[in-house]
């Protein structure tokens, strides 16, 4: 697939839905043409579900549409590799924390790289950054925002006058003083949340100015994106679970301990559900991918169907509507192949040809001002599907020369640099090849040369190169070579 790049709208505004203020925002960076973007990762106590990696695939999606533009991005995802979930397990395990933990960052790593999610500028472990986050807790200490209890440090929130700007939770509930020790807890629950939390026996610890203890799981994602991305940056990105306490409490320490606003725009992608019921690890109703890929080995299908439907509705996952992605990126599919077969057919122009140029720049604008409106990917996808009708016709008419292939090929190419469907290589089958390759010696051997020569020729075309070895002719994909 010929990739094409966009004309660039770097340094343009996109329009994205800030749950700060929970309105919509024509947003520039801070920094002209330079997303800094911080994307919470994965505990990493156990396999991602489907669930997570919705919101992985929306974030990828964020990622890849802001380079499409034309704009730098500097993304960092965290890995919580310590929290109250991950060292009860390591406990139930009877292994170390690292141990139990670096089977679950692998597992991540390979389900993002199996839905084609690119790579993060970093991957920062919560487990290498403990003093960074002492240095916050440190700062917020000096500004008068904690106390101390048996060995843990709190957040007083009433400290913190904005508390709940992001949540829009009622402080007026809250009575002074109460505090909470866990990692998760409910909006009825709004409370003094710990920043450090005294060691228990057994569990895994770090020295620190208040004894040994650990991380309050808030306070890692407050070190880790500062560290990274600065103490002001534009785009924080999770899932609805994440806005409280997570975020209210990222807010809250970030700005608490820098006398300064955070992050510029919150994005929240609501949740994948299965019979309207949050697909979560803690319920037990969950898929991982792995099962998914069991019943329907179509990792691209998955991806399209995460991506489909828009960041902030309830995405219900059923079996049906994942065969429908798959029929969906099945048209995809064959269309970029008949494209590439006019594209190596060496067509020429002729009068009334399909105006390739003038649909596929009318597409390219209905398809990035889709993404700019805060990412509505139906919208994109409704102009690719108009395009690819409107290609399909021109071929099966043969109104549609080589040059305009080329140009629907470029124009394709551009959309799925956002949607990562399309394999990467042209997709030829190896069994086709192997034919070709039956029928050219076939020619070689009544001595047919010019027939030969032309199945050699069709063959690298589609970025297949053949050499003849004395164990008879092998071939490979031309970007190999
Ligand atoms: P966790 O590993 O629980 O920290 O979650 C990793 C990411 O997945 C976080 O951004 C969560 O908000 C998000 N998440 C958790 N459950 C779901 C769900 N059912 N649908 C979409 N995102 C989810
Ligand atoms: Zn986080």
């Amino acid at each position: 697939m010929e990739e094409d790049r966009a004309p660039s709208r770097a340094g343009g505004l996109v329009r994205l839905h800030n749950t700060l203020g929970r309105r919509i925002v024509d947003y520039a960076p801070l920094e002209t043409g330079h997303y800094r973007l911080y994307t919470c990762g994965p505990t990493v106590y156990n396999v991602v579900h489907i669930g997570n990696l919705r919101t992985f695939v929306f974030e990828d999606v964020l990622r890849r549409h802001l380079l499409a533009r034309g704009d730098r991005v500097t993304q960092v995802m965290n890995l919580t590799d310590v929290d109250d979930k991950t060292i009860r397990g390591a406990q139930e395990a009877g292994v170390s924390l690292t141990e139990f933990t670096a089977k679950y960052v692998d597992a991540f790593f390979r389900d993002i790289a199996r839905l084609n999610v690119d790579p993060a500028e970093r991957y920062p472990k919560a487990t290498d950054h403990v003093p960074e986050m002492i240095d916050i807790i440190h700062r917020l200490q000096e500004r008068g925002h904690t106390y101390e209890s048996e060995g843990s440090v709190y957040f007083r929130i009433a400290t913190f006058p904005e508390y709940g700007k992001l949540s829009g939770i009622d402080l007026k509930q809250t009575r002074r003083g109460e505090r909470v020790a866990d990692d998760e807890y409910e909006k009825e629950d709004v409370k003094d949340f710990a920043l450090w939390k005294a060691a228990k026996p057994g569990e895994t610890s770090w020295p620190s100015p208040w004894g040994e203890g650990r991380p309050g799981w808030h306070v890692e994602c407050s070190a880790m994106s500062m560290k990274y991305l600065g103490e002001h940056f534009d785009i924080h990105t999770g899932a609805v679970d994440n806005i409280f306490p997570h975020h209210e409490n990222e807010i809250a320490q970030s700005e608490g301990a820098t006398g300064h606003r955070f992050v510029e725009v919150w994005l929240h992608a609501e949740h994948l559900v299965v019979d309207g019921e949050k697909m979560s690890k803690s319920k037990g109703n969950f898929y991982t991918l792995d099962d998914v890929l069991a019943r329907r080995d179509d990792p691209a299908a998955v991806r399209y169907l995460l991506l489909s439907v828009p960041y902030r509705k309830k995405l219900n996952f059923t079996w049906e509507t994942l065969a429908g992605a798959a029929a969906a990126v099945e048209r995809i599919r064959s269309a970029a192949v008949r494209i590439s077969e006019v594209v190596s057919a060496g067509t020429p122009a002729k009068p009334g040809a399909f105006p390739a140029e003038q649909r596929a720049a009318l597409f390219r604008s209905e398809f990035a001002s889709g993404m700019d409106d805060d990412l509505n990917t139906p919208e994109a996808l409704a102009a690719l599907f108009n395009f690819l009708r409107q290609v399909n016709a021109a071929i099966d008419e043969g109104s549609l020369d080589s040059d305009g292939a080329r140009v629907a090929e470029g124009a394709l190419g551009f959309a799925d640099r956002v949607l990562g469907v399309l394999p990467k290589a042209p997709e030829v089958l190896p069994a086709e090849i192997e034919e070709r390759i039956f029928a050219r010696n076939d020619a070689r051997r009544r001595r047919d040369f010019a027939e030969a020569d032309r199945i050699r020729d069709e063959l690298s075309a589609r970025g297949i190169v053949l050499e003849d070895t004395p164990g008879g002719t092998r071939w490979k994909k031309a970007s190999a070579v």
